[in-house]
């Protein structure tokens, strides 16, 4: 098999389509550029070709655009010396933020050329944003989640006439909408021609390993339509999160019991870089995948939500009211607890045993949960199901409501009057063999113990404070789940991808969570590349 064959075989396709396909005899659609996704790489991408004189469409699967960007916090790690660092008294520089970003934790394994281009575009990219639609927030800007905290770089928007709740123009209420619905508007108003519901399935080179890239397949209404790019293709599809055989690739403990951070608005698996694979694209940063840096990297989160699948879908503070009138709430069933006090609660494995410090965060918390324990068959991988376990005075201590809608019935979240039978009811699709009652019983008699001796003599958590003895009993979804996507397929500073010969594939061009090199966590790295592509793209000539 070739290394264009791989990201095929990993995904499981017809063996017959390990390689681009090549074009049919007859388009359905033609535009000069043509980009794939509608969140923080695709809709600014648009725009840019746009503006630089290309035709657009802009497919994107979904029945609605924005992805994972139009959930997301809208806080851009956008510096370097933009109009809004200026007008806050703030020094920078394109030079002086690449030197934060190399020197920051072990970003060693990030592309210089990729970070070296984010840097220069980085604060022109926010002023263009600006132009675009965008208002920033007035409030001076401040340190990027996830670094580095040497000079305030980061700002985030706000929609004039908006309350901030979720609605017909927000799924989650969070202030991503504040970021894509602006962009949308202005992208439409430019010409683009944006298709909803419209899959990316392969790439057309002119021929399958050498050439142009000049259209793409795509599928919509279960009908295929073949769409021609006569100066380019962006991918900008989100990364491969939501592929449990792609993200195993980086970690073999990514089993299909970890949920995905902005499911079930939108899907990241990996269609962009799949179909790139096949044309030749090399994959590329892997490391940054997988690394321990100590920086915030995302890859995976500590749910802040529990009792419900996804584990994160409100950002920030909003009320669950908001959450309760998104237009997508019917798909997401269950607002989910969210913790104020990891005091309140225990987190117990598969096997009904406690595994971990339940204040822990990071990779300390996850790699925890990912470990074997005492129900992992021989040979098999993930940590299965975590569940925190607690009583009605931690319910009431919390001021949860355990009860639809804020908490999913439908195997994520159980209670019974004992712990005996609140084992015998846990059934979820994910726990594979009955949650064991002596052992969880065990668990918690002796984690009562602890607060009894004001010392957890198994894994120090800050003095134990709350006894698990008030029925009901409560058991609720609590498993870590995957978040940011930090490699993907090779690019240069040009957005273009690059190939396993480290030539530029003509015509294909990649930005966001699709590409690797960088680690740096969202947004910024997602609008700059975006703006990028679309820009290269446009400009790019055609020799016939
Ligand atoms: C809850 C949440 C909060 C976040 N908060 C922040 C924050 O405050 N700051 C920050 O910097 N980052 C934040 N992030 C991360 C940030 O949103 C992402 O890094 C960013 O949106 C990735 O941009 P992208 O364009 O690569 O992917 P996305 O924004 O996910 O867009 C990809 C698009 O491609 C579409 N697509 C996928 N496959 C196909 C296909 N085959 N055909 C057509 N279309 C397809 C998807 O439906 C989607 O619309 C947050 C993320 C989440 C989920």
């Amino acid at each position: 098999m070739g290394l264009g064959g791989l990201g095929a075989a990993l995904a499981g396709l017809d063996p017959k389509r390990l390689e681009a396909a090549e074009p049919p005899r007859r388009w359905d659609k033609a535009a000069d550029v043509v980009v794939v996704g509608s969140g923080a790489a695709g809709v600014p991408a648009a725009i840019s070709a746009a503006e630089n004189g290309a035709s657009v469409i802009l497919i994107e699967q979904q029945p609605d655009i924005g992805g994972h960007a139009i959930q997301s916090g809208g806080a851009m790690a956008l510096g370097g010396g933009s109009r809004n660092q200026k007008k806050w008294g703030i020094e920078d520089s394109p030079e002086r933020w690449h030197a934060d970003l190399i020197t920051w934790h072990d970003y060693r394994f990030s592309d210089r050329e990729i970070v070296w281009a984010f840097a220069v575009e980085s604060a022109a990219t926010l002023d263009w944003l600006v132009e675009k639609g965008l208002t920033l927030r007035d409030t001076k800007p401040g340190n990027p989640d996830g670094g580095p905290p040497t000079v305030p770089r980061s700002q985030g928007p706000v929609l004039a006439g908006w309350d901030g709740n979720a609605g017909g123009i927000s799924p989650t209420g969070s202030a991503g909408t504040a970021l894509m619905r602006p962009l949308e508007a202005t992208a439409r108003r430019m010409g683009v021609q944006i298709l909803l519901e419209h899959s990316l399935t392969d790439l057309f080179r002119q021929t399958s390993k050498i050439g142009r890239v000049v259209g793409i397949r795509a599928t919509t209404n279960g009908k295929s339509v073949a769409i021609q790019a006569r100066r380019g293709v962006v991918l900008a599809t989100g990364g491969h999160t939501s592929n449990v055989i792609v993200r195993r690739a980086f970690d073999p403990r990514l089993t299909e019991e970890y949920q995905v951070v902005g499911e079930p608005y939108s899907l990241q698996t990996g269609d962009g870089e799949l179909a790139a694979f096949r044309t030749g694209a090399a994959l590329w940063g892997a490391a940054n995948q997988t690394l321990e840096t100590g920086a915030r990297t995302h890859v995976m989160e500590k749910p802040v939500l529990v009792g419900n699948q996804y584990g994160y879908l409100r950002p920030g503070t909003r009320p669950t009211s908001d959450l309760l009138r998104s237009p997508i709430f019917s798909r997401i069933r269950a607002t989910g607890l969210p913790v104020k006090d990891f005091q309140d609660l225990i987190h117990v494995n598969m096997a009904g045993v406690r595994f971990v410090n339940e204040e822990a965060t990071g990779y300390t918390w996850w790699n925890a949960c990912m470990a074997p324990n005492a129900k992992t068959p021989p040979g098999v991988n993930g940590g299965g199901p975590i569940w925190a376990i607690f009583d009605a005075d931690a319910a009431r201590r919390e001021e949860w409501m355990c009860a639809p809608p804020f908490v999913d019935l439908d195997g994520w979240f159980f209670s019974a009057r004992t712990i005996e039978e609140l084992a015998a009811k846990v059934m979820c699709k994910y726990q594979k063999e009955p949650l064991p009652a002596d052992a969880l019983k065990a668990t918690v008699e002796r984690y009562n113990a602890f607060v009894d001796a004001g010392r957890d003599g198994d894994f120090g958590k800050t003095t134990p404070k709350y006894k698990i003895q008030t029925p009901p009993f409560y058991a609720a979804w609590s498993t870590p789940c995957a978040h940011d996507c930090l490699s993907g397929v090779r690019i240069n500073g040009r957005a273009q991808v690059i190939d396993w010969a480290g030539q530029v594939i003509p015509g294909l061009y990649a930005a966001g969570e699709s590409t690797g090199g960088f680690n740096q966590h969202g947004l910024a790295k997602c609008l700059v590349f975006g703006r990028i592509a679309g820009r290269d793209a446009a400009r790019s000539v055609v020799r016939t």
